[in-house]
């Protein structure tokens, strides 16, 4: 077989490398390397430059699906995140309607509610209980001297949270209300009267004349 020039070899060089070329130009290629130590050479180099080019694709593949991975992670905890808040908002507001829209009137209690005459004016305070509302309700009723004098309904109401979530959360409790200045005040009765005057102004007023005629104020002139 003739001598192939190192120039043909050259010229094939670069398939042989990527070993496309057929077995007898692989043959011709092999033995022409085994003589010329220049055309080796050259041929480890570009196997050598290939391996770089590989290595360097396959750490730009590894640093794209590490992206891709790192972007699904984000969406994903994006996605959990609002879950979380939607979630959380539901259970809140379950939270609410059982523990606090629930409400009950709260029975009157001497040891616990008091009311009193103090500068001038009268308060109501209450101790050792958490209430969830304070309703005061003032009507005019004239007194034994003629005088239109004041009268003064009130009532506390709980719920689920001040009955049994407030007191865990506060040791000592005493709030007090002012219920006007002593010498416009005639009594002060506890009593429950319907908030809402829809059902008719009449029924308020029922209410209002119930709890006075029934029940004895806690507190009078
Ligand atoms: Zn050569």
């Amino acid at each position: 077989m003739e001598e192939i020039s190192c120039r043909v070899i050259q010229d094939i060089l670069p398939l042989y490398v990527d070993e496309v070329v057929s077995s007898d130009t692989k043959l011709l290629v092999r033995e022409h390397l085994e003589k010329c130590e220049s055309c080796r050479r050259d041929a480890e180099n570009m196997r050598r430059n290939i391996g770089a080019a590989d290595l360097e694709n396959f750490e730009r593949e590894q640093a794209e699906t590490l992206k891709n991975l790192k972007r699904s992670l984000k969406q994903k905890r994006i996605k959990t995140a609002v879950i979380s808040v939607i979630l959380a908002v539901v259970l809140a507001s379950a939270v609410y309607c059982v523990l606090l829209l629930p409400t009950w009137y709260v029975p009157y209690d001497e040891e616990h509610i008091k009311v009193f005459e103090e500068d001038g004016n009268v308060y109501v305070e209450y101790r050792d209980i958490e209430i969830s509302g304070y309703y005061s309700i003032e009507t005019e009723k004239p007194s034994a001297d003629g005088d239109m004098k004041t009268i003064r309904i009130i009532y506390f109401k709980q719920n689920l949270w001040s009955r049994y979530v407030e007191p865990l959360l506060s040791k000592e409790s005493q709030v007090r209300y002012c219920l006007g200045e002593a010498n416009d005040l005639q009594s002060v009765y506890y009593g429950e009267v319907p908030l809402k005057r829809g059902n008719g102004i009449d029924s308020y007023e029922n209410a209002i004349s119930k709890v006075i005629t029934d029940s004895a104020p806690i507190w009078e002139r």
